[in-house]
């Protein structure tokens, strides 16, 4: 059985036990994990995730009461949603519902209306974990919205349509990126995204003797100074000084020839950004090559300047990262590096399929050793993304 299997069978059970009948319909929407590409998203750039083995899914069936409310409960003990389609769909409480109630209303707004309707949500991607569990939520949503009213939408307005509804409903400024890969995610394949022109180029990774290892370092900095928007206007003030529209547009060329006039800090920052997404188009064309050790190296640049340039690591990170590489090629590994936003989260390692049970093993040991914090490691293969699992 495939995980999406397992978890959709998991999906119809709870649905049965919690409403006392089998459902009508069921959909799932992938976490991701990004390989590499990090920061580029707001620079104009590329990145380069893929969908995750790990699944929001929505099983449905219509309300026995016939009335036009959508109730969503969740196998995560969170309080359960009722939302009235007779009324204006607005943000509220409970707050984990504002991702489901965003996307209603983003399709109600395009005419897709479902009508009342039972829903059980069970995901098993980790929440608040970096995994994305938003954007999975958002998109399963938006395929239950679809599959129920017959009618679907174009795969880049729903996905803009879910990012809309993280921005405007739960808060969260977020890119596109999670969204474009829940969405578009295929298994086999990683999705090569531009960020400027919204542009997706599937880049296939059938080769079945590598796989992505996702170890949690389970820490969260609290950050200082607001690390993230602090990294935005120093990328902004680098391509003003440049006089270019965004980093994007710039080259190592460039930025060396106006290092002078530049901010020290300023011109770390943008040299991480035009390396790094000269690196996710290189990993791309070493992916599509199944180069693995090509692609491992490229991997540990980008962390290296994460850590040193864009100052975006932190002690855990660094020593899950400092582990993999003395593993190495020998033991299992091609490469790691932080993922996400930084100072905490997860980390990404590019490992051997065959290896992928000793490697667990010594990162969560050694990790355990250096730190004393127990960290959540699993492996996953490019996954599926939006999938209608019973129309
Ligand atoms: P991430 O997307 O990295 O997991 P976020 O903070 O962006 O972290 O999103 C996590 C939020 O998404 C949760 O706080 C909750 O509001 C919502 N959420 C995601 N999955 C679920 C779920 N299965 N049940 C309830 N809420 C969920
Ligand atoms: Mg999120």
């Amino acid at each position: 059985m495939t995980s999406l299997q397992k978890v959709a069978a998991e999906t119809s059970e709870a649905f049965l036990k919690s409403y006392g009948r089998p459902p009508r319909w069921m959909v799932a929407a992938p976490g991701r994990v990004n390989v590499i590409g990090e920061h580029t998203d707001y620079n104009d750039g590329f990145v380069l995730p893929m969908a995750i083995e790990h699944y929001a899914v929505m099983a449905a069936d219509r309300p026995a009461d016939g009335q036009a409310v959508i109730q969503i409960r969740a196998t995560s003990g969170s309080e359960p949603l009722r939302v009235d389609l007779s009324a204006p769909v607005t943000p509220g409480e409970p707050s984990w519902g504002n991702y489901p109630r965003g996307v209603i209303a983003g399709c109600l707004a395009r005419g897709l209306n479902p009508g009342g309707l039972d829903v059980l949500l069970h995901s098993t991607v980790p929440i608040g974990g970096g995994l994305s569990s938003s954007a999975a939520l958002e998109v399963a949503t938006a395929t239950l919205m679809e599959t129920v009213t017959g009618q679907t939408m174009d795969p880049v307005e729903k996905a803009l349509l879910c990012q809309k509804a993280e921005h405007d409903f739960a808060g969260m400024p977020c890119g596109i990126m999670d969204q474009f890969i829940s969405v578009m995610g295929r298994p086999d394949h990683l999705l090569l995204l531009d960020c400027r022109s919204r542009q997706t180029e599937l880049v296939p990774m059938s080769d079945p003797s590598v796989s992505l290892l996702i170890i949690n370092t389970n820490v969260k900095h609290a950050l200082t100074g607001g690390g993230y928007a602090q990294r935005r206007l120093q990328c902004e003030t680098a391509s003003k000084n440049l006089d270019l529209p965004s980093l994007r547009d710039a080259t190592m060329n460039i930025l060396e020839q106006a290092r002078g006039r530049m901010d020290e800090v300023v011109f770390r920052r943008a040299r991480h950004v035009i390396g790094e997404i000269s690196r996710t188009l290189q990993a791309a064309a070493a992916v599509r090559a199944s180069d693995w050790p090509r692609v491992g190296t490229l991997m540990g640049a980008s962390h290296a300047s994460l850590r040193d340039d864009y100052d975006v690591s932190c002690v855990e990170l660094d020593a899950v990262v400092d582990i993999a590489r003395g593993i190495g090629q020998a033991g299992g590994i091609y490469g790691c590096r932080m993922t996400g936003g930084g100072f905490g989260g997860c980390a990404v390692a590019l490992v051997k399929t065959g290896q992928v049970e000793a490697v667990s093993r010594q990162i969560a040991a050694d990790y355990k050793a250096r730190t004393g914090i127990e960290a959540t490691i699993f492996v996953s293969r490019p996954a599926a993304g939006a999938t209608v699992l019973q129309a």
